[in-house]
């Protein structure tokens, strides 16, 4: 039909082409393994982004092709990010803290030739590396990296994409069986750019400076590696000090860091530096967390500390990953104190573009009251439709047109989300179910602890029953008893943990979130007491 919009692709190249043009002098920050502080400009960045490009077009890399990495967040990995996906390739992150074996079937798994490490990680390179038969050139990210691209003409012409022509991979952890990866093309990615950049959701802007503690190998740092250029923001990157408190502090503090973004594994060790060091971040404004339920604990240290707002938001590898964020709500400063604690545990309103339900185990949708918990479906622009070549059809996307996120929520009439559980770590007790998210919430309230995870273990009555593992606050000697006591009035008595265990450490997922799995085998032989 003639008189219509035009038809511009909706690719990561127009993301690349509009910073360059409007936000070159935009400022990137890196900790990298040879400089404490790297700066450069989005116009750097993109200037090495075609050269790059040029390079790796020498080097045999064609369209549809995969590029693999295995790096932390710097400016150079942000340089492959846009070179290899606006060339028309796949860039394929890894995440270094998998089990080998794990890294070596997903980078099989992937296809690529070619892939691109940090010198910090040369050590598990090599342990790789007679695994990957595919593997034909290594390129490590510092002065091999830089001899890669010099002497490559800075001029490039990006292709004209089709916008749902792949830009990159990333797989899923995979509790159980092989880690599926997800396959995100330029169309998902921008509009979860534009969707994440909204006011209610993450508010991004060019006045402000980004800190990405999430890890560009986890569902690519939340989309800022796309979403804060396509502002115009500063780009903060941790590189190898993701989880240094004292690197953590230093750049919130000089880079005047307005949102940081990670999981809230994170949180509490920058929370606890700053208590320790006598520290208040003037500067931040909002810290963006999710991957796992934030503990209200870790959300008022900082409202009450630094004067931070957490935007508590839930998204999965699946979903680009955006799916919910917690923005403040009109009429919040004048809610209760409870009213906003029972608000801030809930992981907020879905973004324009993702739709959800939840169904109950016939697969009848459930009423939005906030209180009926069922199975989480989603459906979008951004959420993958399937996984990349398994073979099999998969479980989670059985019913047509919807995502099955293997999460248990509740929504509220107003649509704001509350995540109760994984439906794997649901506690199923005498048939009724048992939020081990909620439990552990309230646990993690108690002034003496640090942490607290709920698993469900084995029960001859009641099927299971909860088991509460906790670490003290450093120097505090909190009693089993102590903490049943605190339990008391603030949860249903039939919740109430059958015993509480004091550990030193909670095991970590290679994503830094809680580790369920681990913990049911750690506690595998674990009986309850008579
Ligand atoms: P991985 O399992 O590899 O860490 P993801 O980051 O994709 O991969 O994990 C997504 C899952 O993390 C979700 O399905 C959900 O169970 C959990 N999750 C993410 N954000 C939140 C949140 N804010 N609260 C509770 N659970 C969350």
């Amino acid at each position: 039909m003639h008189g219509l919009m035009m038809d511009t692709p909706l690719t990561i190249t127009t993301i690349l082409r509009h910073a360059e043009r409007v936000n070159a002098a935009s400022e990137i920050v890196s900790v990298t393994a040879d400089a404490p502080r790297h700066r450069c400009t989005y116009a750097d960045v993109f200037r090495r982004a075609r050269q790059l490009a040029n390079a790796l077009t020498a080097a045999g890399v064609r369209p549809g092709d995969r590029v693999a990495t295995l790096a932390w967040n710097d400016y150079r990995h942000l340089e492959l990010y846009y070179a290899v996906s606006c060339m028309g390739a796949v860039l394929h992150t890894l995440n270094p803290r998998l089990f080998a074996e794990q890294i070596t079937y997903i980078f099989n798994h992937g296809g690529a030739r070619i892939l691109f490490a940090d010198q910090t990680l040369l050590p598990l390179v090599e342990i790789l590396r007679p695994g990957l038969p595919a593997l034909e050139r290594l390129v490590v990210l510092g002065p091999d990296y830089e001899a890669f691209i010099a002497g490559q003409p800075d001029r490039y012409d990006w292709p004209e994409l089709d916008e749902r022509e792949a830009s990159s991979l990333c797989y899923t952890s995979g509790t159980t069986g092989h880690p599926k990866g997800v396959l995100y093309n330029h169309r998902a990615t921008l509009l979860h750019s534009y969707g994440s950049t909204l006011v209610d959701t993450l508010a991004l802007s060019r006045r402000d400076s980004v800190l990405a503690v999430v890890p560009m190998f986890h569902a690519n740092a939340w989309g800022l590696p796309y979403s804060v250029p396509m502002v115009g923001g500063k780009l903060v990157f941790p590189g190898p000090k993701m989880g240094d408190g004292a690197t953590l502090a230093a750049l919130i503090a000089e880079e005047q860091v307005t949102i940081a973004a990670g999981v809230p594994t994170v949180w509490q060790l920058l929370l606890n530096y700053a208590r320790e060091h006598d520290l208040v971040f003037h500067s931040l404004e909002r810290i963006l967390v999710g991957g796992s339920a934030c503990p209200l604990s870790i959300m008022n240290e900082f409202r009450d500390r630094h004067g931070v707002w957490c935007v508590h938001a839930w998204g999965m590898t699946e979903m680009t990953p955006l799916g919910t964020a917690n923005a403040k709500p009109p009429g919040y400063d004048a809610l209760s104190p409870v009213a906003q604690d029972a608000f801030r545990v809930r992981q907020g309103r879905p973004a324009f573009g993702v739709e959800m339900k939840i169904v109950d185990d016939a697969g009848r949708e459930l009423p939005w009251d906030g209180a009926s918990a069922g199975l989480l479906k989603v459906r979008g622009p951004w959420v993958c439709r399937d996984y990349y070549h398994t073979g099999e059809p998969s479980a989670a996307h059985a019913e047509p047109g919807w995502f099955a996120t293997g999460d248990v929520a509740n929504i509220a009439p107003d649509g704001t989300l509350q995540i109760t559980d994984r439906a794997k770590d649901v506690i199923k007790s005498g048939g009724e179910w048992i939020s081990s998210i909620d439990l552990e919430n309230i646990a993690a309230g108690h002034p003496d602890l640090l942490q607290a995870a709920v698993i469900g273990v084995p029960h001859p009555k009641w099927d299971e029953r909860p088991l509460l593992i906790a670490v003290p606050r450093p120097g505090a000697t909190p009693t089993r008893e102590g903490v049943l006591g605190w339990l008391e009035g603030r949860i249903a008595k039939w919740w109430t943990p059958d015993d509480v265990v004091f550990v030193e450490k909670i095991p970590l997922t290679a994503t830094g979130k809680i580790s369920k799995v681990e913990l049911r085998q750690q506690f595998r032989d674990y009986r309850l007491p008579a």
